[in-house]
This record gives C-alpha cells, sequence and structure tokens, in this order.
C-alpha cells in the first residue's frame, strides 16, 4: 500500500477506500468550522473530488482544500434560503455519480447529526449508485470543546440529549417534561429564534429560573461568541449581543464549569455577562 500524499499515512481499513472513486458519492462531516478538525479521511476526499455539493455550514477555510479544477456546487441551506430543494439535491448527487466524477457532498458537522444525510443517502441507496459516509465533528462536540463546558461531568450530568429547536408554527414539538431534568445537559441545534420559547418551556416544566445556560456563536472558528447567563436572562443577553447563526444552545449546570475551564476565546467581552455562582 502506498503512503498517502497529505496524511503521510498508509490507508489500513480494507472495508473504507482510501481514495475518491469515480461514480461514487462521498457523504463527508466537515465538522464545525475549524479547518483542523476534519477527520484525515475527510481532507483527502475533499483534496481528490472531482465535483464537491456543499451547503452554507461548510466553513470557507475548509473549501480551499478542494481542487482547483474540482466542480463546485453550492446547495445553499441558510434559513430561509433553500437554494436547491433537498430533492433536487438528492438528484443532483445521482447524476453526478452516474457522470462518472468522483463527489464529496460536504455537511457541516457531522452529516447523520441533523444534517438530512440519511435522506441524501436513502436517494442513493435506491438509485443504486455506491457511497460511503464520513462522519464528522457534531456542533456540539466542537462548541463545547471550545467554549470550554463539558457535555458530561460527573457533578453535574450524567445524561445529553441532543434536540431540534427549529420552530414550526412558532412553537418546538419537543418532549418538555423529558427535557426539564436536572442531572442532563440539553443541546439544542437551530434555535437561535426559538431562544425565549424555549426558556419559557423548560421553566415551565420544572427547571428553575436561575439553571444556566450559553448560547455559543459559530464553535470553533475564530468570530466564536458565547453569551452565558440562566434560563430567565439569557434570551435578553442573547438578543442584546445580536448573535449570527449558526449558534448553539447549551442548558444545564455544566455551563458553571466554563469560568475554569475556557480556553479558545480572548478575556471576556463587552458581550459576556457573568452571573453570580449558583
Ligand atoms: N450536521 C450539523 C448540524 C446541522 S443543523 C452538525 O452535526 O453539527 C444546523 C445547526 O447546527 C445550526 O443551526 C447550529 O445550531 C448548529 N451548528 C452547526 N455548526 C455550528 C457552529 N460552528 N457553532 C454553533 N452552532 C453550530
Amino acid at each position: 500500500m502506498s503512503t498517502d500524499s497529505i496524511t503521510g499515512m498508509t490507508p489500513t481499513n480494507a472495508k473504507s477506500h482510501a481514495h475518491a472513486r469515480p461514480g461514487w458519492v462521498y457523504l463527508v462531516g466537515a465538522g464545525p468550522g475549524d479547518p483542523e478538525l476534519l477527520t484525515l479521511k475527510a481532507a483527502r476526499l475533499i483534496a481528490e473530488a472531482d465535483a464537491l455539493v456543499y451547503d452554507n455550514l461548510v466553513a470557507p477555510a475548509i473549501l480551499d482544500f478542494v481542487r482547483a479544477d474540482a466542480e463546485r456546487i453550492y446547495a445553499g441551506k441558510q434559513r430561509g434560503d433553500h437554494t436547491l430543494p433537498q430533492e433536487e439535491i438528492n438528484q443532483l448527487l445521482v447524476r453526478l455519480a452516474r457522470a462518472g466524477r468522483s463527489v464529496v457532498r460536504l455537511k457541516g458537522g457531522d452529516p447523520y447529526t441533523f444534517g438530512r444525510g440519511g435522506e441524501e443517502v436513502e436517494t442513493l441507496a435506491a438509485m443504486g449508485v455506491p457511497f460511503e459516509v464520513v462522519p464528522g465533528i457534531t456542533a456540539a462536540a466542537g462548541v463545547a470543546a471550545y467554549a470550554g463546558i463539558p457535555l458530561t461531568h460527573r457533578e453535574h450530568a450524567q445524561a445529553c440529549v441532543f434536540v431540534t429547536g427549529h420552530l414550526k408554527d412558532g412553537s418546538m414539538n419537543l418532549d418538555w417534561p423529558g427535557l426539564a431534568r436536572r442531572g442532563q445537559t440539553v443541546v439544542i441545534y437551530m434555535g437561535l429564534s426559538g431562544l425565549p420559547h424555549l426558556c419559557a418551556k423548560l421553566i415551565e416544566h420544572g427547571l428553575p429560573a436561575d439553571w444556566p445556560a450559553a448560547i455559543v456563536q459559530r464553535g470553533t472558528q475564530p468570530s466564536q461568541r458565547t453569551v452565558t447567563g440562566t434560563l430567565a436572562t439569557l434570551p435578553a443577553r442573547a438578543a442584546a449581543a445580536v448573535l449570527r447563526a449558526p449558534t448553539l444552545i447549551i442548558v444545564g449546570t455544566v455551563v458553571t464549569l466554563r469560568d475554569k475551564l475556557r480556553w479558545f476565546e480572548e478575556a471576556p467581552d463587552s458581550t459576556e455577562t457573568q452571573d453570580p455562582p449558583l
């Protein structure tokens, strides 16, 4: 086996293939933004692909890895801006693969975590297009590490739940009693516009108003910003900080560990407001 030019390593997993093959689709997780958080496999496939289909969550720094002559197709997916409808993306992947391209379908974070990766692969499987899936660091893991908030901790949380906070008809269809529990961390994806609703619901279902919560903008990227507070104070603080998507919300007493464990952001900026210890 030859040594890989990007990683300097010899691929060893016989079941997954080292190189992007014509006619295949690689559903690849790009991680939360910092290009160093790409897996070796993702970096190699991105550098080799003939065609790359990506959405807005993929950080620009990661596109620097793409071959200069590769075809780049932006598939959109900003709130309210569905550049290509999901069904068209699915069909596009099939067409590119059938035209003999090696296709990387690049998704922010992990493709199987709130990424619709399953839907895209279902189409590929149904159409007989060969594919591989490369997991990525999901926003929860990346944001937690770079914001100094462990998702579990023996003294704080024995469970961690990931939910989507996407608003449908102005509310979130979530298992509120299951979420409003002590000893657990709740991570909310796509929750920025629903933040006031989310906090109100968690209080209504039994969590104290002074339960810690944080919202992190563009985690792992140079523009990362974190606003901390409580269920009662976070919505107003987040609004005052004028955060931009993507943002991730973390609810639970693990948030208090940030005071000791932060390392990535500079000293507290004007948007950060500390609460007295609980
Ligand atoms: N597949 C992705 C999630 C897609 S859903 C993953 O595994 O991370 C999109 C949501 O992910 C955003 O609304 C936001 O809540 C979250 N997200 C993705 N990247 C983020 C980042 N760098 N910082 C904060 N939140 C992020």
